[in-house]
């Protein structure tokens, strides 16, 4: 049976740079609650699956550094005790303000738009990356500057089976950035 964690890992998700300790040890507590069934769940099952204070907020209702986020009709899922920055179902996004809190403003919004990226693009992490900051310099959030504080965030993450290596995701976020056409 899936348990929440491994959906998670089979729908979309940013992987940014969590601690794996801190990641196995909400995993392990999860594995023991009921798995939630195919297909993925709502914004309000999610919620009574992972308890605490999580809450849902409708679409434009995120705010992050004061600035309302929007993500098309998508409402997003505050959850502090998510194992990353943020997170994506199909229909809605997942943000944690608790780790969301201790990044600067633009990896702050670059994290909000690959996971609205997941939403529009699909799946693949180059696509929601390229969209994310796409979206930021169109809307003027993210300079060149910005972007190589994205590009330091995500350093540390290693690379694995879907998430290529940080180093990799900049050097296609740089040409992304640079293109004058969306992708
Ligand atoms: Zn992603």
């Amino acid at each position: 049976m899936a348990t929440l964690t491994s959906m998670m890992m089979r729908y979309f998700r940013a992987r940014v740079a969590v601690s794996i300790a801190i990641g196995a040890a909400l995993a392990a507590g999860m594995s023991a609650r009921p798995a939630l069934a195919d297909p993925p769940p709502t914004p309000d099952e999610y919620i009574s699956h992972v308890g605490g204070d999580a809450q849902v907020l409708a679409p434009g209702e995120f705010v992050l550094d004061g600035a309302r986020q929007q993500c098309g009709q998508r409402p997003t899922v505050i959850d502090n005790t998510l194992d990353d920055y943020g997170a994506a179902y199909p229909g809605f996004l997942i943000m944690n303000p608790r780790l969301l809190d201790r990044v600067s403003k633009p990896v702050k919004f670059w994290i909000y738009a690959h996971e609205c990226g997941h939403q529009f693009r699909g799946p693949d992490e180059e696509t929601a990356d390229c969209f994310a900051v796409q979206r930021g310099r169109r809307q003027g959030w993210l300079t060149a500057e910005g972007l190589e504080e994205v590009c330091s965030f995500i350093s540390p993450s290693k690379g694995d089976s879907m998430h290529f290596s940080g180093s990799y995701r900049c050097e296609y976020m740089r040409k992304c950035y640079a293109d004058p056409g969306v992708r």
